[in-house]
């Protein structure tokens, strides 16, 4: 096949660079090495003054970033809540820059609209929600809480008789969000976004398993029966994967009118793993889900869910025509259930995903990252020096490494676990990150790439025991 001249050498040059990047995860360091300085150093330099060629520009600009990037796409960071990217996915990206579709409507983008139909309806299969739901591709979990709660903000609204797509908020009766206190931060963020604000947040303590209990919701809603109300569950804790009792908890809402959000960024997931699809039981019964796909599905970023389960409080929230649009009667128009307008083709990558992975690829994807996570604290836990705060049901565990000095107060605790992490990060040999959970430092471990090995658990344990040992000799 001849190249094309004025594609072919930026693209092969292009193809070159990614295969030797991808190649080099196993070895190079999964921290980023360069520092701040050195970054903007290489990167900051004058607006060129007039063109260059694509290849050097590329060249350039992968020189430029090394050591500046993280290695999450391949299996050693347990850093976060973020995953790789599995090869179909990968590759429909590239494909979704080379088509470079604006897929805001079927009449613009048909493949793409009929692409992000299918998507629909084989994630609503695969994590066992309404198959009558209707969703939207977004950017990623943020984003499809606030076109969730926007559908949720209307539904409540609407049922005291307050259009607040033609009224707005102002004057509306006010909505309450009901909620455990070791919610996302993203809620807060969405809630902002939808002119709703910090103050109509009603945060309920957990229970110590982490779950918002139904005795604990039950008079909180009875307290102002008729107020517009929003019950705000989680999928999946940030720091343990906890999940809400949803059997309980989801009628108990619906008895008092309320709709019910569902955070599961990562643990809706659990639903497509015969394993831990219990963790999900009843969760079904909500109004609203969002999820990700850049995170447990790995597929690269941007990529979210929204699924919500009253199709026309969806429409009635997102929905949009203009006169010099080609609306479609018979297909599906992305503007009507986006916030956005025009947009990434995303929904290729999810397909591929999907089509690559199969029911089964997905399970044992998520089986798989469970069990690496699992592996990984327990083996860590057992060496000297090493506290398990939680240990992973799903794909979220809790170490603490105490200080060995004797009167170590809880602080020093904290000192030292934050000292251990930052050896383990500093030897790139594993990437982890710092969380506080219960007011204690503690280490975050989190596996969801689907490049993750045994071997790579391995290498982490022994990475965390040499770091062990240096930060003693240090102390
Ligand atoms: C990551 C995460 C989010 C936010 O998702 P984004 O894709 O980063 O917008 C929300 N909730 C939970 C529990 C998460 O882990």
């Amino acid at each position: 096949m001849k190249d094309d001249p004025v594609y072919g050498p930026v693209l092969q040059e292009t193809v070159r660079h990614a295969l030797a990047f991808l190649s080099s995860l196993p070895h190079a360091s999964v921290a980023a090495t360069a520092t701040l300085e050195e970054l903007r150093v290489r990167l900051g330099r004058p607006l060129p003054a007039g063109p260059q060629e694509p290849t050097a520009v590329m060249d350039q600009l992968v020189r430029d970033v090394q050591g500046g990037l993280t290695g999450n796409a391949g299996g050693r960071f347990y850093a976060w809540v973020i995953g790789g990217s599995v090869p179909a996915a990968l590759a429909a990206d590239w494909m979704t820059s080379a088509w470079d579709q604006n897929a805001g409507m079927y009449a613009v983008a048909p493949a793409a609209a009929v692409v992000e139909e299918v998507c629909g309806r084989w994630l609503l299969e695969l994590l066992g929600l309404p198959p009558q739901a209707s969703f939207a591709l977004v950017t990623g979990c943020q984003m499809a809480h606030v076109t969730c709660l926007a559908a949720a903000r209307n539904g409540v609204l609407a049922r005291h008789g307050w259009d607040v797509e033609q009224r707005g908020l102002m004057g509306a009766p006010p909505i309450r969000i009901v909620t455990g206190d070791q919610r996302h931060g993203t809620i807060e963020r969405a809630l902002r976004l939808l002119g709703l604000g910090r103050d109509c947040l009603i945060d309920i303590p957990v229970a110590a398993n982490g779950q918002l209990t139904a005795a604990a919701l039950a008079p909180v809603l009875a307290a102002a029966p008729s107020q517009p109300t929003i019950v705000l569950l989680q999928a999946g804790d940030l720091n343990t994967g906890s999940f809400d009792p949803f059997s309980e908890v989801i009628p108990l809402a619906h008895q008092s009118g309320a709709w019910v959000h569902i955070d599961g960024a990562f643990g809706l997931w659990a639903a497509a793993s015969p394993l831990h699809r219990h963790f999900t039981r009843g969760v079904e019964r909500a109004d609203s889900w969002a999820t990700d796909g850049h995170k447990w599905l790995n597929v690269p970023y941007d990529c979210g869910y929204a699924f919500v389960n009253d199709r026309q409080a969806h429409y009635r929230s997102m929905g949009h025509h203009a006169n010099y649009l080609t609306h479609s009667q018979a297909a599906r128009d992305q503007v009507d259930w986006n916030p956005e307008y025009s947009r990434r083709a995303r929904g290729f990558a999810t397909y591929a995903a999907l089509a690559s992975l199969g029911r089964e690829g997905v399970a044992r994807l998520v089986a798989g990252c469970c069990q690496h996570a699992l592996a990984l604290v327990t083996r860590a836990g057992a060496l000297p020096g090493v506290e398990v705060l939680h240990v992973p049901h799903i794909n979220q565990g809790l170490l603490r490494f105490p200080d060995p000095a004797p009167g170590a107060t809880e602080e020093n605790h904290d000192r030292h676990t934050e000292a251990v992490v930052a050896q383990v990060v500093a030897s790139g040999e594993a990437m982890f990150a710092c969380t506080t959970w219960r007011g204690r430092r503690c280490m975050r471990v989190s596996v969801c790439g689907w490049a993750t090995r045994e071997t790579d658990i391995e290498r982490a344990v022994q990475a965390i025991e040499q770091a062990l040992r240096k930060s003693k000799h240090s102390s």
